[in-house]
């Protein structure tokens, strides 16, 4: 057998093998859905194994042109609690809103319905965290001094039936958590409208200092 037509032969041999898979021109690559792959950027950065991938000049460039990130993370300005970190995410991932105690006013709501609405994101995580000194000035009685005041007043109401015990601080904080979740699926048009859709997904976690684990808590419908 010729060279020649011992290659074509193995070329023959290979179109055919070939041919039982996808072509890959039509195969889509998917990405895991929002919140697994939230809770798996997680898994990674409690387990001190971050993949830190997405942050490099490849990555820059690409988000450069545009950004489609693939959640919005709500989550209190406290310096530990930093969703590309705890999340393992990478630039153009992620779509943050940060307020103390992740309270929620008129200038976070226009940021949080910008990115659903017209940056495509269809998942909502609202991250609370222990300790969080926002919901311990909620939770104290005195009046604060300036618009520290404002962020407490606007807590309240979500811990005002939370009762006093060891585990109140830790019990607040979950509750204030189902608090935002549960304004964000109703009180603006804009989101309301695609939660009922099925295309926007509001979920809460509270995120542990010491082990570094976001743990998801259940929001019941009619909550608050
Ligand atoms: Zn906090």
């Amino acid at each position: 057998m010729s060279m020649l037509r011992a290659t074509a032969l193995v070329s023959l041999a290979l179109l055919g093998a070939c041919a039982s898979f996808p072509d890959e021109s039509t195969t889509v690559v998917q990405s895991p859905p929002p919140f697994e792959r939230l809770a798996a950027g997680n898994r990674r950065f409690a387990c001190d194994a971050p993949l830190a991938m997405g942050r490099g000049e490849t990555r820059r460039t690409e988000v450069a042109k545009g950004q489609h990130p693939y959640a919005i993370v709500v989550t209190c300005s406290d310096s530990r609690v930093a969703p590309e970190l705890l999340f393992d995410a990478g630039l153009g991932d992620l779509f943050v809103v940060r307020t103390a105690g992740h309270v929620l006013d008129d200038h976070a709501l226009g940021s949080i319905e910008y990115a659903a609405e017209h940056l495509g994101a269809h998942a909502i995580l609202v991250v609370g965290h222990e300790r969080c000194d926002a919901v311990a000035a909620a939770m104290s009685t005195g009046e604060l001094p300036g618009h520290i005041e404002s962020l407490a007043t606007a807590i309240r109401p979500a811990i005002v039936a939370v009762p006093a015990g060891s585990d109140a601080s830790d019990r607040c904080v979950a509750e204030n958590v189902r608090a935002t979740v549960t304004a964000l699926k109703h009180c603006t048009p804009i989101l309301h409208e695609l939660v009922e859709a099925g295309t926007l997904d509001v979920r809460g976690g509270v995120y542990d200092l010491d082990s570094g684990v976001v743990k998801m808590i259940e929001v019941r419908a009619g909550e608050h």
